[in-house]
């Protein structure tokens, strides 16, 4: 089987695997313990969050570590909008958000917030000008994503954070970093970027661990009450084996960035050729994209099927994002640039891995060729 879903989630790496259960073995330790374990496990602590300073180029008391991405998009997202309600009560994001930022804002309108959902163009872009003329005197958070992960549109975060330092340094920025880190290069230093969202599994590290940037001198409001934690802002005991293991792909993720890049890239341009010589299907991902994602549609086909037709190919591929393509309904992010119910109830993502190699993208393009030519058959 050769595995094509890696915006779902990725392999992790053989050094993550090991040090999750050497440390799990070894070092199962409180960190707010007084003995000898205890600090061993907090100098584990320290070490990792520094290690995760480095690759993001922060200070370690910048970095809060939590549950992944879901958790850090709330923490910043909730953690604004119920500390800053002196502010105002106006929030802002777009339209194609992964559904722990959309959901989030939802649930924030039902409590009584304001939030203004950007729409995005035919490539799924929004542009600094529409935030900025968005923006009012009670806004007190811009959310935006880095990479789609259904699409892999790239959102303009930085000339949006410039754009806000400059004519709203009041309103603080978040940004979901999930499939771009790793992919892109994003500097957070001097970005206006107040907030960023990363998860370990994406990064071919340990589920259910992930962090979140909170520039200095910004206070949040927790959402858990407990022990103090994480400067009080994620109480609950680290959890020290995943943490170390994050710190390890995170700095592998940063220090292979450029070369990835162009690897990924290289292949994505192939299997892209391949897919536009296929008749009737549509290329739903921008041609200024993260190089690891590709989504198409084939309008009248069911995705469902194709996906399992690939599968007995030996193939792993997605309808879309893993959270939603459990929900039958099109999807939100397609319909918001513009494309038909069909086509977006009709989508295939295809995300890329570095352990992939040319011939990975052959062999799926012939098996997806066979595989369309009998669902075709079967109409
Ligand atoms: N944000 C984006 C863009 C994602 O792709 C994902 C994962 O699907 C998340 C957030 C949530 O990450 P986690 O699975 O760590 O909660």
């Amino acid at each position: 089987m050769i595995y094509f879903d890696h915006a779902a989630t990725t392999p992790p790496y053989k050094e993550v695997t090991e040090t999750v259960a050497e440390v799990m073995g070894r070092h199962y330790g409180n960190p707010s313990s007084l003995h000898r374990l205890g600090e061993e496990s907090g100098k584990l602590l320290d070490k990792a969050r520094e290690v995760c300073a480095a690759a993001l180029s922060v200070k370690p008391r910048e970095i809060v570590f939590t549950g992944g991405a879901t958790e850090s998009n709330n923490t910043a997202i909730k953690g604004v909008a119920l500390q800053y309600t002196n502010r105002g009560k106006h929030l802002i994001t777009t339209e194609t958000e992964h559904p722990s930022v959309h959901e989030c804002c939802k649930q924030l309108e039902s409590w009584g917030w304001e939030v203004t959902y950007l729409p995005v163009d035919a490539d799924g872009l929004v542009s600094p000008e529409q935030v900025q003329s968005a923006l009012r005197q009670d806004t007190v958070l811009v959310s935006v994503m880095h990479v789609n992960n259904e699409t892999g549109t790239v959102q303009p975060v930085a000339e949006i954070g410039a754009m806000l330092k400059e004519k709203a340094p009041r309103v603080l920025f978040h940004v979901d970093g999930v499939q771009g880190f790793g992919k892109l290069p994003l500097a957070l230093d001097g970005s206006g970027i107040d907030l960023y969202s990363l998860s370990a599994h994406k990064l071919r590290g340990p589920k259910g661990v992930g962090l979140l940037y909170v520039r200095e001198g910004l206070k949040l409001s927790p959402l858990l009450a407990g022990g103090g934690q994480e400067g009080g802002l994620r109480s609950g005991t680290e959890n020290i084996p995943y943490i170390v293991a994050f710190a390890k792909a995170l700095r592998l993720a940063r220090e292979g960035q450029a070369d990835r890049a162009a690897k990924l890239g290289a292949l994505k341009n192939r299997l892209l050729r391949g897919l536009m010589a296929l008749p009737e299907l549509l290329i739903n991902t921008p041609a200024a994209s993260a190089p690891h994602i590709v989504h198409f549609s084939y309008p009248g086909m069911k995705a469902e099927a194709l996906l399992h037709m690939l599968e007995e190919e030996g193939f792993f591929v997605s309808t879309r994002s893993a959270c939603s393509s459990r929900r039958s309904e099109p999807s939100r992010v397609l319909l918001a640039m513009g494309k038909s119910p069909e086509a977006a109830a009709s989508g295939i993502r295809i995300s890329l891995g570095e352990e992939h190699d040319e011939q990975d993208i052959d062999v799926l393009l012939a098996a997806l060729k066979k595989s369309v030519q009998r669902l075709q058959s079967l109409r």
